[in-house]
C-alpha cells in the first residue's frame, strides 16, 4: 500500500508530470469502513464468479505496486482461483522499500529482503498451488517517472489467455495509478481482458461518490475458509503491521484501513 507520507514526499518529487492535480487526496484516517458497512449499495454489488473471470486454461496476472498489494487487493480472489486451478502470475512491481522513511531500525536495505520475503509467506498462507512471482525491483515511488518502462516490462511477462489485474488508475495513489496505467497500456498492446482494483479508494472516496464508476463494480465474494485465509495472509506483512519504535510512526496498515481491505468479499472493477 504504501504510507501517506511516502505518498506525500512523493508529491514534491518531478514526477507528477503525468499525474494532473487530482482530487483523491489520501489524507487521515479516510471513510471509516462503518460508513461503507452502512451503504446499502456496497453489498448489493453484482456478483461475479472467479470462474468467469478467469476462463478454463487461463491465467491471471497480478501486478502489484507494493508487496501487499495482490493479497490486500485479491488475495481471496487468488485463492478461489487455485482452487479452480488457475495458475497465477504476480509482478512485484517494487520491493515496497519506501515504507518507513528515514528508519533507522526498516532501512530500504532491509525493506528489500523482508518484504518480497513476507509476501511469499502470505501466498503460502492462501495456500495458491500454481503461482509464480516476477519481480521487477523497480524503485518504490518512481513508477509514474518508470511508466513506459514500465509498461514494455510488463508485456514481456504477457501471454495469450491471461487476464491483467492491477491497482486502478485513479486509486489516489501516485504509484498505484502508475501502474494501473502502465498495466493497461500492457494489456491493451497484448488485447487481453483488464481488471481494476481500488484499494486507497476506500479512504477518500465515500458511499456514492461520482468519482468511482460503481456500474463498473463486481465482488468476488469469499466464502468463511477463504475468508479466514486471506485474514491470516494479511498477518504476514508485519513489516506493515507493527509500529516503529525508532521514529514513533503508527503501522503502515493500522486496523481502520485493513477493515476496509479484509472484508468477506472483494470489489473490482471490470
Ligand atoms: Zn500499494
Amino acid at each position: 500500500m504504501a504510507t501517506v507520507t511516502t505518498r506525500l514526499r512523493e508529491r514534491g518529487e518531478p514526477t507528477t508530470r503525468q499525474s494532473p492535480p487530482n482530487d483523491r487526496q489520501i489524507e487521515g484516517n479516510g471513510t471509516p469502513e462503518a460508513a461503507w458497512q452502512g451503504w446499502a449499495r456496497l453489498a448489493a454489488l453484482p456478483e461475479v464468479e472467479p470462474a468467469d473471470l478467469v476462463p478454463f486454461g487461463g491465467r491471471a496476472v497480478i501486478v502489484a505496486p507494493h508487496p501487499d498489494d495482490e493479497v490486500l487487493g485479491t488475495g481471496g480472489l487468488l485463492a478461489r482461483l487455485s482452487q479452480i486451478s488457475r495458475s497465477v502470475l504476480i509482478i512485484a512491481v517494487t520491493d515496497g522499500t519506501a515504507s518507513h522513511p528515514d528508519s533507522p531500525a526498516w532501512p530500504p536495505e532491509r525493506l528489500a529482503d523482508v518484504r518480497p520475503q513476507e509476501t511469499r509467506e502470505a501466498l503460502q498462507r492462501l495456500r495458491l498451488r500454481q503461482v509464480q512471482v516476477a519481480r521487477l525491483g523497480l524503485p518504490d515511488g518512481g513508477a509514474a517517472r518508470l511508466e513506459p518502462k514500465l509498461s514494455g516490462l510488463l508485456q514481456e511477462h504477457l501471454q495469450p489467455g491471461d487476464v491483467v489485474f492491477t491497482t486502478w488508475r485513479f486509486d489516489g495513489h501516485p504509484d498505484h495509478e502508475a501502474v494501473g496505467r502502465a498495466a493497461y497500456a500492457a494489456a491493451t498492446e497484448a488485447r487481453l481482458p483488464f481488471v481494476e482494483v481500488p484499494l486507497w479508494t476506500w479512504h477518500w472516496a465515500s458511499p456514492d461518490d461520482p468519482r468511482v464508476p460503481w456500474s463498473r463494480a463486481r465482488r468476488v465474494v469469499l466464502d468463511d475458509s477463504t475468508h479466514a485465509r486471506k485474514l491470516r495472509a494479511v498477518q504476514a506483512f508485519r513489516s506493515q503491521l507493527e509500529p516503529d519504535a525508532t521514529t514513533g510512526s503508527a503501522p503502515v496498515l493500522p486496523d481502520h484501513v485493513l477493515a476496509r481491505l479484509t472484508r468477506p468479499f472483494e470489489v473490482i472493477l471490470i
